[in-house]
């Protein structure tokens, strides 16, 4: 059996549609899109016709669309620039405990400017409730962030609703939508967001290129200066291949998701149904139902998560500890803890995330593998 990769929210391959519409950046059509001659004009093109497929499946303006180097920049813009822009009016965020470091961070350094955050924690299956974000909110509150799905377990939140409440307090919403923009529905409008985050490189696209959604009119300052690229809000030569990409895998995508989110769920709940029955110290992390369709999350009791890892990394199978991200620390990551769970089943975690080319015969693979590898308790490893 060749090598299974089972680790496609940490990254997903490029699609070969994709590879090939970058081809051309890389040679022939490398011009600099800021360039007035024909070289530049030709790239410049590529970067509007990416910046549309990108709109449609957001349900965006293209003129609200800003390209990136992935979601890390955008996440850290918004965070920033928001603040920075509405210093006037307030200075308290409101961000769910359970996002992803690119927004913790960043976070975490406005708290030691002197601005105030409350961090909102999710109910045991995952979910950020609009009510534990309304509590939160205070008379000075500028920017709410809530994931649309998280990373790790996959829980998809009610971002809608959330949006309906920061719309009527006249809040900003920022939703990372690094895990779900292609994969399912995720519509600006119907979320009613004011800024969205994305890398391509989870749906198909290549790494170093993402975006972000800025509502029209919003108030945020840029995060890098020195260039008039992207309307003056992101300064630096544009990656044009990368865009490109992005645009076309988007554009993939848009026309596969229906299909996809079905074929991958189907193979999802046959995954979480096998492991539930066959390893009695299984246990789900994560609402069961309002989940990614990709995204299978366990805890096993009495196992080294890392060493799960690696021993299945021996047997050609690809999955993740926790997240990527935070693999090769051995702290609980910290959406398990916000979760309720013990630092023991903490450890001994395992994603699993299907992805476009994932097949029955993997995942039957897989699931043998992780008998074999889960017979015998692998013991916590002090670190
Ligand atoms: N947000 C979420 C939810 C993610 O999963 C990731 C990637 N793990 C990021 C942000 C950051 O993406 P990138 O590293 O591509 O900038």
């Amino acid at each position: 059996m060749p090598p299974i990769y089972l680790d496609h929210a940490a990254t997903t391959p490029c699609d070969p549609a994709v590879i090939e519409a970058m081809r051309p950046f890389w040679s022939e059509r490398f011009g600099n899109a800021l360039s007035p001659h024909a070289f530049g004009r030709r790239a410049r093109c590529a970067i509007e016709e990416a910046r549309e497929e990108l709109a449609s499946l957001l349900g965006a303006h293209p003129s609200e669309i800003v390209f990136t180097s992935g979601a890390t920049e955008a996440n850290n813009h918004v965070i920033s620039g928001v603040a920075r822009s509405l210093k006037d009016k307030g200075g308290h965020l409101v961000v769910s405990a359970i996002e992803h470091h690119s927004i913790l961070e960043p976070a975490k350094r406005l708290l030691e400017e002197g601005y105030t955050i409350s961090y909102v924690a999710p109910d045991q299956d995952g979910t950020i409730s609009v009510g534990a974000v309304e509590a939160a909110l205070q008379p000075d509150t500028i920017l709410i962030a809530v994931g649309h799905a998280n990373n790790e377990i996959g829980v998809i939140q009610p971002i809608a609703d959330i949006g309906r409440l920061a719309r009527a307090r006249g809040v900003y919403l920022l939703v990372d939508m690094a895990q779900t923009a292609g994969h399912i529905p995720a519509h600006v409008g119907d979320l009613h967001c004011d800024f969205s985050s994305l890398s391509a490189h989870k749906f198909y696209g290549p790494q170093g290129a993402g975006a972000l959604y800025m509502r029209k009119g919003v108030l945020c300052g840029s995060l890098l200066l020195g260039g008039d690229q992207e309307r003056s809000r992101r300064a630096s030569t544009q990656n044009t291949a990368g865009i490109a990409g992005l645009g076309k895998a988007a554009a993939l995508c848009r026309q596969a998701m229906a299909q996809e989110m079905k074929t991958q769920q189907t193979l999802r709940d046959a995954l979480i149904g096998a492991v539930l029955k066959e390893i009695p110290r299984a246990v789900l992390n994560g609402h069961r139902i309002r989940r990614l369709p990709n995204n299978a999350h366990f805890s096993f009791e009495n196992t080294d998560g890392e060493g799960l890892v690696a021993a299945l990394d021996i047997a050609g199978i690809a999955c993740s500890a926790g997240s990527a991200c935070t693999s090769g620390q051995l702290a609980p990551s910290h959406v398990l803890k916000a979760i309720g769970s013990s630092d023991r089943m903490a450890l001994g975690s395992l994603r699993i995330t299907l992805g476009r080319w994932t097949t029955e015969a993997e995942i039957q693979y897989f699931i043998e593998q992780l008998k074999i590898k889960t017979q015998f308790p692998l013991p916590l490893r002090r670190g």
